[in-house]
């Protein structure tokens, strides 16, 4: 066998086991909870969690590891091997659907759109879920387990009977109810806790301080309201505080931060459904835990369509900071920004002694270039042009298309000798790139450079008007050189 393909096959056999023993035994946890009832269901399952994020994280081959798993959790929790394996094979469907969906709805690991939250949502919930829910209740039909009247009444073999089974579908639907909801809830915590540890890029973004003050003052009216209303709080305020609780920490610590947060708080909710602190003590503990669900659900869809709506907005305003101030064709800054930061700059360097040399560079006869090569050919050269400046600017925002085949690079604390040196270095290297148009033809072009100094008290329309005329006595005596201006700019 080859190296590798054992390699794969090690892995995945290792991959199963972790699978197999966290599925069993997270079950089982879960069922201590709830097997009091009889149905084998609880309200957090999160064994299904762990084996969408494996299928997600691992593609199908993990599939063994949801078999054994649920068909060892089946017979520890004393239900006959048959149904467990009945179960994982129909957990098994499920979650090969999922893993496809997943993909082809491309649902992103991140998180970070609303519609990837509202897609996986729709995917736990409403495709998954129902799937092993029905198929579920279906093999504990078949044992005869959830509907006991079906003993009672005397059919001592658990055979399918279409009306009857109808019947007791239609007229039990708690425990399917409970199966799918306990199902659903464990992927929706679950999953995407493991795919956001899992997934780089996950770590928390900058806080904002805007959001950091409403939540701040969010969580001061409800502290206002608890004290106002008594102790214990009421549920929904205290829902309201971990709402703000977990945009906070998703805006501190990232997906990883919120997801985490989701699961201990569906823990913590489990733990206080058990012991009856929750709304309604006096309820049965098999309504206390379809309490906590109610609670758990909304949280975690909440939480993470928020966190999913700020990631969208800080993405958009990046893309939209970058669209405004760079150029799309050279990826220099634009005019625009070049301008901001000149601006900046000239205010920065006026009142010391540190000089500040404007170049301004046009493209000799670029219109015969065009004309001969072709537009892309042309595009090609502005590229190359751009490159060299970047290259002498050594900052981007620095050097900028300004227009046209008009360059403009600002060389803060250079003398005038300094940035005639520079601008000559800079002829030099864009006269001898080729710039190809095919394998083995290039042409090659030259620029002409205006040179202006700012003086104690210029602004940048006057150096920009100096270093404008020094270009045009450039293209005037001959192109291909360098004209320093004469002119202080006033
Ligand atoms: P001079 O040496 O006097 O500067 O002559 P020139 O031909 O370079 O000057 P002119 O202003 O007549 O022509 C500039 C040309 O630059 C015209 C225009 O088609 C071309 N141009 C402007 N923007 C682009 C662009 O983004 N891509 C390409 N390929 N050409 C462009
Ligand atoms: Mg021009
Ligand atoms: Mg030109």
């Amino acid at each position: 066998m080859h190296a590798t393909t054992r390699n794969r096959l090690g892995q995945t056999g290792l991959l199963c086991v972790v699978l197999a023993l966290a599925y069993s035994l997270l079950g089982r946890m879960a069922f201590a909870v709830s097997r009091q009832y009889g149905d084998g269901t609880c309200m957090i399952f999160m064994p299904e969690g762990i084996a969408l994020a494996f299928r997600i994280l691992f593609g199908a081959r993990i599939w063994p590891g949801i078999l054994v798993g649920q068909t060892f959790l089946s017979v520890w929790s004393g239900s006959s091997p048959l149904t467990g394996l009945l179960i994982g094979v129909f957990n098994c469907v499920e979650n090969a659907i999922g893993g496809r969906l997943f993909e082809r709805w491309k649902i992103s690991r991140r998180f970070d759109r609303p519609r990837d939250v509202a897609l996986f949502v729709v995917l736990v919930f409403f495709v998954l879920q129902p799937i092993s829910s029905t198929g579920g209740i279906f093999a504990l039909y078949l044992q005869g387990a959830v509907f006991s009247g079906i003993r009672q009444a005397g059919w001592a073999a658990p055979w399918i009977d279409g009306q009857r089974l109808f019947y007791e579908f239609a007229t039990a639907p708690p425990a399917w109810l409970r199966w799918w909801i306990g199902n659903a809830l464990g992927q929706l915590t679950v999953t995407p806790l493991i795919l956001s540890w899992c997934t780089p890029g996950t770590k928390a973004s900058a806080s904002s301080r805007t959001i950091d003050l409403c939540l701040l003052s969010g969580a001061l009216s409800l502290i206002a309201l608890i004290a106002f209303t008594g102790f214990p709080p009421h549920p929904l305020l205290l829902l309201g505080m971990i709402c703000l609780l977990l945009i906070w920490i998703g805006q501190g610590a990232g997906l990883r931060g919120i997801t985490l947060a989701n699961v201990l708080i569906a823990v913590a909710m489990t733990w206080s459904g058990i012991a009856g602190m929750e709304l309604g003590e006096q309820a049965p503990l098999q309504e206390r835990l379809f309490n906590v669900g109610f609670v758990v659900a909304p949280v975690a869809v909440l939480s993470l369509m928020l966190f999913a709506m700020l990631e969208e907005r800080r993405f958009l305003i990046q893309q939209l900071t970058e669209w405004a101030s760079t150029d799309p064709l050279v990826k220099l800054s634009n005019r625009r920004h070049f301008i901001e930061v000149a601006e900046r700059e000239i205010a920065r360097a006026r009142p010391g002694e540190r000089g500040m040399v404007f170049m301004m560079l046009d493209a000799d006869n670029f219109k015969q270039i065009n004309d001969r090569y072709g537009h892309a050919a042309g595009d090609e050269a502005l590229k190359a042009i751009a490159g060299a400046c970047a290259q002498i600017a050594g900052n981007t925002d620095a050097a900028a298309r300004l227009g046209g085949e008009e360059f403009a690079l600002l060389l803060p604390g250079a003398t005038l000798e300094a940035g005639r040196l520079a601008a000559e270095r800079l002829r030099e290297r864009i006269a001898s790139i080729p710039v190809r148009i095919a394998d083995r033809l290039s042409f090659s072009l030259t620029v002409s450079i205006g040179l202006a100094q700012l003086n104690e008290n210029g602004n940048l329309d006057a150096l920009m008007s100096a270093a404008d005329s020094a270009l045009y006595e450039a293209k005037r005596s001959g192109r291909n050189r360098v004209v320093v201006s004469e002119r202080v700019p006033t």
